[in-house]
């Protein structure tokens, strides 16, 4: 059994997902090729929902994460909301069947036609990470003669104790509102006709694996609350954002009602019990709901190291070559009889960056395959075509029965759109 991963399991000597034997999936619907179970999404969904424990909240799941609609759906069916940070987002959830009163977005960049999509959509609540983006909901928002609900994404300055590509709450961050500009940019919020004042958020980052940093910022935003209160704006909720870890190796993340209980706690402490509560998990929700499996292709023994070459690349699992960050390799028949060797796995792509994992023991031949653990969460969503490599398929498991939610893209998808000047487009190729 995978530690982190119950539903990825070995039976009679073969891991499943599931019901579902992996290597039939891999042989019919050819590899690399991620594999989702829904029980763990289930599963990882409980969690909240049993933390709130019918408290007043909203769990908005950070579509980034993974935002397959198979997966949006699913969400959606269980009672999530959705944090969304762009219009394509937005579009995807709306076609997954999202309640736009349930959804809230983030971003630093929004553009003027987002905006208006968003508007025009109703959504729960913008949250605006800077003055100028301030002014410009209220300006768009006037123009098309609506009221645009925002909070102020606030940067509290509290370190998240996480790797600095994903933490996103400390002052030289480029996320969020400074905590002692809110005040006055509330104000401004105040007097601009075209926004309502519904609420404050804050998103420290990713991965964290201890409460502290949240209580932190919390304590920072209870402060802030508590003083436009006594101006005058009443706020009707606290959106603590995601980041939430999950266990990759021998990470002891807290649950989520380790999170949710303290935070009800000080609210009604505060005598802020009337807010409701928002977060947006994201990898806690789909991270350890899914792998990725690939295809040992050859065994290259060099001089100081191993490398094995499997069909799966840092353009499908992108983590390793961005935060270097550790993904669970397991056979997917154990060699058990074999001893295992030193393994470093790497791609096919033409960059030394491109390796997924590092010093694994393993037996191993070509021809095998490999399942990278934890690939629910930033994998396919983060997966680009470089080196003119069709993103993967992705399955979703559900018992005994897989369903193909995204199927493989061809060859000719990756150049279909393109044109040479003066040439009509390209005529169908036939790609594998
Ligand atoms: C990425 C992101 C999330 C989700 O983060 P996880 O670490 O995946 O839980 C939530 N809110 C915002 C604003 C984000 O950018």
């Amino acid at each position: 059994m995978l530690p982190s991963q119950p539903w990825f399991d070995l039976r009679e000597g073969v891991l499943h997902a599931e019901g579902v034997p992996l290597p039939e999936l891999a042989s019919r619907y050819g590899t690399p090729l991620y594999v989702y179970s829904r029980a763990a999404l289930q599963a990882a969904w409980q969690g909240y929902a049993d933390a709130l424990h019918g408290r007043r909240g909203l769990i908005c799941y950070g579509v980034k994460a993974n935002s397959n609609l198979a997966i949006l759906h699913e969400f959606q069916r269980l009672g999530a909301g959705f944090d969304i940070v762009s219009g394509g987002e937005l579009a995807r959830v709306l076609a997954a069947g999202a309640q736009p009163e349930t959804i809230v977005f983030s971003g630093v960049g929004k553009q003027a036609w987002e905006i208006r999509a968003a508007l025009d959509a109703g959504i729960l609540c913008f949250n605006v990470e800077s003055a100028g983006e301030l002014e410009c909901i209220a300006r768009v928002a006037a123009d098309c003669g609506r009221q645009a609900p925002i909070s102020l994404r606030v940067n509290p300055d509290v370190d998240a104790h996480t790797h600095p590509y994903i933490s996103t709450g400390l002052k030289d961050n480029k996320f969020g509102v400074p905590i002692q500009d809110a005040r006055a940019l509330y104000h401004r919020a105040r007097s601009l006709p075209a926004l309502r004042i519904v609420g404050v958020d804050c998103h420290i980052g990713s991965q964290i694996t201890t409460t502290g940093p949240w209580l932190d910022a919390l304590d920072k935003l209870l402060g802030l609350i508590e003083q436009l209160a006594a101006d005058g704006i009443a706020l009707q909720h606290l959106d603590l954002g995601g980041g939430l870890a999950i266990r990759y190796t021998d990470e002891t993340p807290p649950h989520p009602a380790e999170l949710l209980d303290p935070v009800f706690a000080a609210l009604h402490a505060r005598g802020l019990g009337h807010l409701q509560v928002v977060l947006e998990p994201g990898r806690s929700l789909v991270g350890n709901a899914g792998v990725l499996l690939t295809e040992v292709l050859y065994l290259k023994r060099g001089e100081t190291r191993q490398f094995a070459i499997v069909d799966a690349a840092m353009n499908d699992l992108m983590r390793p070559a961005l935060y270097e960050a550790w993904h669970g390799v397991r056979p997917v028949r154990p060699r058990d009889d074999d001893t295992p060797e030193t393994w470093d796995i790497v791609g096919p792509i033409c960059e030394s960056g491109d390796w997924l994992a590092r010093g694994r023991p393993l037996a191993i031949a070509p021809g095998d395959w490999l399942a990278l653990e934890s690939a629910g969460a930033y994998a396919f969503s983060m997966a680009s075509q470089y080196n003119s490599r069709p993103r993967a398929a992705e399955i979703l498991v559900d018992g005994d029965q897989a369903w193909l939610v995204r199927p493989r893209e061809t060859v000719h998808e990756l150049y279909a759109q393109e044109r040479i000047p003066g040439q009509p487009p390209h005529p169908e190729v036939r790609g594998p």
